[in-house]
């Protein structure tokens, strides 16, 4: 590759219109998937009145922008929503390609770029419509699986390229799909007991299963305790707030808002626990293990096997 095209000035960049790109396919994914229809054909046409886009009505970011919203066709105006969910795979985007043009590898940067938009796609779906989509989270732990048992460098296990590296990184990827799922699985079983009521969804518990699979363990326990941390942090200000104001303005429809115990998707918050922890916070979190595995490594335990 030309020296040019890696400065860290010019990859973000081509990592930002790339991913603008992969942002309008995820609004095209997010709206389709749900109501069951094909995410290739027919291609983009206007959720206002049907017709088919022409392709230089359909640039991301820029036909929003110039068009202020408003369909070329009709008098549909485009959520907000789409703009800002281009911006945000762009940004993520342009952040990964950044990291590429100081020391990533390319294999890792694929692997990231792929489950962060994955995990785009899952916030959005799940956010709209309580749901997690199989093809993205059973299809992205199998992928992850599979991804890590033929590049071994992910798991920094590929300095040999023995069978045994492909093995050994294989089922570390299958090690974090396992203990995340059956972690999360075992907490939503107790809180399910506890709260009485269905606090995590079977799609919660596979999505972290893709988690573990791309993130390893340590990013999936991360992504549990990180993503209710986050979800805390971000709903509580939203839900405090929401309650003065129903309070002052007495608000009928207040049930309508979020509320304390409103059912709220965690999915979202998992989501974006993963991407924090392949963003390059691993680098601090995955130190927090140390004193377990100091204790695995130094008591007798695991050694009578
Ligand atoms: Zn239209």
């Amino acid at each position: 590759m030309p020296e040019i095209f890696l400065t860290p000035l010019v990859l973000p960049y081509f990592g930002f219109v790339l991913g603008t790109v992969f942002g309008s396919f995820l609004n095209v994914c997010a709206h389709r998937i749900p109501i069951g229809k094909s995410i290739i054909l027919p291609s983009s046409h206007c959720p206002g009145c049907g017709t088919s886009i022409p392709w230089f009505r359909n640039i991301p970011i820029i036909t929003w922008l110039y068009q202020k919203g408003q369909a070329g066709c009709c008098a549909f105006s485009i959520p907000l929503r789409y703009w800002l969910i281009e911006v945000s795979v762009g940004l993520v985007f342009a952040y990964f390609a950044y990291l590429y043009s100081l020391d990533l590898d390319l294999v890792s940067l694929l692997a990231r770029l792929l489950f962060s938009w994955i995990m785009i796609v899952v916030i959005v779906i799940d956010y709209e419509t309580m749901l997690i989509p199989d093809r993205f989270s059973v299809g992205g732990a199998v992928f992850g699986v599979l991804f890590c048992f033929t590049f071994p460098e992910l798991n920094e296990m590929g300095f040999d390229q023995t069978w045994l590296s492909h093995f050994a990184s294989g089922f570390n990827s299958l090690l974090g799909l396992l203990i995340g799922s059956s972690l999360l699985y075992w907490i939503g079983t107790l809180a399910h007991i506890g709260f009485g009521r269905e606090a995590l969804g079977e799609g919660d518990v596979k999505l972290l299963g893709c988690i573990g699979a791309f993130c390893g363990w340590k990013g999936a326990i991360f992504a549990i305790f990180g993503g209710a941390f986050l979800g805390t942090l971000l709903l509580l200000p939203l839900m405090i707030f929401q309650k003065s104001f129903n309070k002052s303005t007495e608000n009928e429809n207040s049930d309508k808002n979020l509320q304390w115990g409103a059912e709220v998707p965690f999915g979202p918050y998992l989501a974006i626990g993963g991407i924090v922890y392949l963003g390059g916070a691993s680098e601090v979190i995955d130190s927090w293990f140390d004193p377990i595995l100091w204790f695995f490594d130094n008591t007798s335990l695991l050694k009578a096997f």
